[in-house]
């Protein structure tokens, strides 16, 4: 007999005492998806490559700007040694200048998970862009929740230390070639417009603007203190978007009432070497393990 259209008729007790009759179809098994959030920088990536490595999963990406062919360094794609292999879906696959909207990434999403579940993997959802997965999970028919049950991590980190991380992760970037990477997608002809299309958008390439539209008129000095004010620019305008991830996390949270499990990384950032490693494996890694295996396997 077929569970799910048993129709009860009798009494279950002796004595006839009341119980419910249950003779609805069962739900269908709802898939199970991972969805990681935290603000730039906090280590949303590391945690869903090392989850990823751990359960059989995979990765789409809801970054809006990593979505986009080209500017690696700009956006802080992870790089291919760092994805350890693990399949990543929606990395550098939409042209520099076309946008990239909510429903657009909706429908990606959709396709990516498709796959990734009939693949009977775990598909983890990582990305900044907190607006796209807010489109996604909360669509007004509520048909994505219907369709699956999400487990919801946050990596958090102390907005003071954070700010400090991402001063130096932009000098980093700076040395890792930023400017020239920029500098290959600048045209003095570039229409104004497109600063607000695309990967045109992503933090650098409108502070950048001036300093090389400028450059060939000034002398070495001249050119530091432009530069000087480009990247102090860009370290102002992480922060900030550091700062409205968060926000925007906390209302997720405090508003829409998502389940969403805090992990505090700040120690991990405090940390240097070794240290740092184990606080991550402490109180990142091993409560994240934790909460991933009860999600599944409960
Ligand atoms: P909303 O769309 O409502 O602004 P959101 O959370 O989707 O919210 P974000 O993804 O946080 O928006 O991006 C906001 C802006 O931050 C982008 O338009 C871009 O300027 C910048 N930005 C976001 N991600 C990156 C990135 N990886 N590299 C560089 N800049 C980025």
């Amino acid at each position: 007999m077929n569970m799910a259209t048993f129709k009860q008729t009798q009494p279950l007790l002796e004595g006839g005492v009341d119980l419910p009759l249950f003779h609805q179809r069962l739900p269908p098994q709802k898939e199970k998806v991972l969805i990681v959030l935290g603000a730039t920088g906090t280590g949303k990536s590391r945690l869903s490559i090392d989850l990823a490595t751990h359960f059989p999963a995979e990765i789409i990406n809801s970054d809006k700007m990593q979505v986009h062919k080209g500017l690696d360094i700009t956006t802080n794609k992870i790089t291919p040694e760092e994805s350890q292999g693990i399949p990543h879906h929606l990395f550098s696959v939409i042209d520099p200048n076309v946008d990239f909207t909510a429903t657009n990434f909706c429908n990606l999403a959709s396709t990516s998970l498709q796959s990734i579940t009939s693949r009977e993997q775990l598909p983890i959802i990582v990305g900044g862009s907190n607006s796209f997965v807010e489109a996604l999970v909360d669509d007004k028919n509520k048909k994505f929740r219907s369709k699956y049950e999400c487990c919801f991590l946050w990596v958090d980190v102390s907005i003071p230390i954070l700010h400090s991380f991402l001063s130096d992760r932009v000098d980093r970037m700076l040395e890792r070639g930023l400017i020239n990477e920029v500098r290959a997608m600048f045209n003095p002809n570039n229409d104004p417009d497109l600063y607000s299309r695309g990967i045109f958008k992503a933090i650098s390439v409108p502070e950048l603007d001036h300093y090389f539209r400028m450059e060939p008129f000034l002398d070495k000095k001249g050119r530091a203190r432009v530069l000087e004010k480009a990247v102090k620019d860009i370290k102002i305008n992480t922060c900030k978007l550091a700062y409205q991830q968060l926000e925007k996390i906390h209302k997720l949270k405090n508003v829409k009432k998502w389940k969403l499990h805090r992990l505090d990384a700040t120690d991990v950032f405090k940390k240097r070497g070794k240290d740092a490693d184990e606080a991550w494996e402490n109180h990142v890694m091993e409560p994240s393990i934790r909460t991933v295996g009860r999600f599944l396997y409960n």
